[in-house]
């Protein structure tokens, strides 16, 4: 077994791992840290700039962390744009950061690195870094249990903006307390499931050329007696983490079928409802067969079911994706690719892909009114390749009618966000788009003036 990554050079997780117990039980003065680092938006190097580009910058972040290790400290790259470290601490406070926050920034200077392409730094000299750290209370944790608690940490939303491009998150009691809530829930979920506690909520997908809803998202809520309604992003990773997630998919799945029959029985027309799935089901070979056993029972045509996997699900099995994809052709459903631009991603690897639709990342829309000149030329450029790729584009988290006209302008087929609805429920979602003729003001109008220019501009 290898324990080099080929891209940097330099330890890969297997090694860490291996190696993290023996490091944590020497006996030396001082504490330790768990850290995670993660690059924020490593796809926007990759996409443009190519993957050598994108392995520089990764062989980059390792050897400027490696510069500054003990021989006590571990470091690898765990996967993608995502390094651990374990440190050592001479102080029982913890981590020294007045030491680490000028590491982690010089960390992000990718401007001077050697041999890397005057694009990269004239576009973007400086990388943003999220890092997440946790100061190990028992040594004797699993392993995984201290990234997991690194990670939350990395995400807390108490993580602060330290320097110019750094943001550091601790684990503090607050994440402790959020980690107990999760056990409350894991302990809840088979009840739940059993009882009928979930409910399928849809969202509508705006047709960008007609103006009506031509397509919905189910996504799933959970209403708990004594918890409250409780967010999917609260319950779904927690799921995942002890399994349960692929039933409650294909409960969502099962009841997006059901929804369409019921519609269809009373003589309106379907349209397309997508349904989220986490990567477990990447390795379950009967899962497309699942999902046409389900379909033919609802007699379901599977071209008005789309199948979601997140970009980060598919492009960490991406072997095991290629075989579904195709199998999910031939059964006829509709694959996409939800979340993308949101991680590790890169549009090489996404046309040896036969996926069938792109969710554009909502991050795309969700910090500012408007979306800024490098994300208006990201998302121009998305439309572009996806679409001579042969691939529907959906644009999702979209806020604002400004956003809605700018992707019906470049060209984008789909949207979908708060500007137009939040997730409904299906009896709510019936009344409004399936009873009743819907169309949003202006976009027709907008894109037939836009084919019309097209044309012109074609034959002069
Ligand atoms: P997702 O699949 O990317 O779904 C879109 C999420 O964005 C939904 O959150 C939706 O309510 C939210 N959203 C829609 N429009 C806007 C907007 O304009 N602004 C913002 N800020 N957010 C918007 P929700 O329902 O909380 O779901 C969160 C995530 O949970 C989903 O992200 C999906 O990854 C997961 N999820 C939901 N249902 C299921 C399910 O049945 N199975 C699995 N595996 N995951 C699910
Ligand atoms: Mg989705
Ligand atoms: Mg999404």
């Amino acid at each position: 077994m290898s324990f080099r990554d080929p891209v940097t050079g330099g330890w890969n997780s297997a090694y860490f791992d291996m190696e993290a117990g023996k490091k944590l039980s020497t006996r030396i003065p001082g504490t330790f840290s768990f850290v995670i680092c993660d690059i924020v938006g490593f796809t926007y190097i990759n996409d443009l700039f190519g993957f050598e580009m994108g392995n520089k910058v990764l062989s980059h972040v390792y050897s400027t962390l490696e510069k500054y290790l003990t021989d006590n400290d571990l470091l690898c790259r765990q996967n993608g744009d995502r390094f651990n470290l374990i440190l050592t601490n001479s102080s029982s406070d913890g981590l020294d950061i007045r030491q680490w926050a000028p590491i982690f920034e010089l960390v992000c200077d990718i401007g001077l690195i050697p041999g890397l392409e005057t694009m990269v730094a004239k576009h973007m000299p400086y990388l943003n870094l999220k890092v997440g750290i946790y100061n190990i209370t028992d040594t004797a944790e699993p392993i995984e249990i201290m990234r997991d608690k690194a990670l939350t940490a990395m995400k807390s939303e108490d993580a602060k903006q330290t320097s110019n491009h750094v943001s550091l998150g601790f684990y503090t009691d607050k994440e402790a307390k959020k980690k107990a809530r999760e056990f409350a829930i894991s302990r809840k979920m088979e009840k739940a499931l059993k009882n009928g506690e979930f409910e399928a909520y849809l969202q509508p997908k705006l047709n960008l050329k007609t103006g009506s809803v031509t397509g919905a998202e189910a996504l799933v809520r959970w209403n708990d007696a004594e918890l409250g309604i409780i967010p999917p992003a609260d319950f779904i990773p927690v799921m995942e983490r002890y399994g349960f997630v692929t039933d409650i998919d294909m409960y969502v799945f099962g009841e997006s079928c059901r929804i369409l029959r019921m519609w269809m029985d009373r003589g309106f027309n379907p349209i397309r409802i997508s349904s989220n799935f986490s990567g477990l089901h990447l390795r379950n070979r009967h899962f497309v067969e699942e999902l046409a056993h389900i379909a033919e029972r609802w007699k379901i045509d599977p071209c008005y079911l789309e199948i979601e996997f997140s970009e980060e699900s598919v492009f960490e099995d991406i072997e095991n994706t290629k075989r579904m994809e195709a199998k999910l052709r031939d059964a006829g459903f509709m694959f996409s690719m939800d979340d993308f631009g949101s991680g590790y991603s890169s549009m090489s690897l996404i046309s040896e892909l036969d996926i069938d639709i792109i969710k554009l990342d909502r991050a795309f829309f969700s910090d500012s009114f408007f979306p800024d000149a490098g994300r208006q030329f990201v998302l121009d450029a998305l439309i572009e390749l996806g679409h001579n790729l042969g691939m529907e584009v959906i644009a999702e988290g979209v806020e604002n009618e400004a956003q809605l006209q700018f992707l019906c302008k470049i060209r984008c087929d789909m949207a979908q966000g708060y500007s137009i609805s939040k997730p409904l429920s299906v009896d709510a979602f019936e009344e409004k788009y399936i009873r009743n003729e819907f169309t949003w003001p202006g976009i027709r109008e907008l894109a037939e003036y836009l084919d019309e220019k097209e044309e012109v501009q074609e034959n002069e």
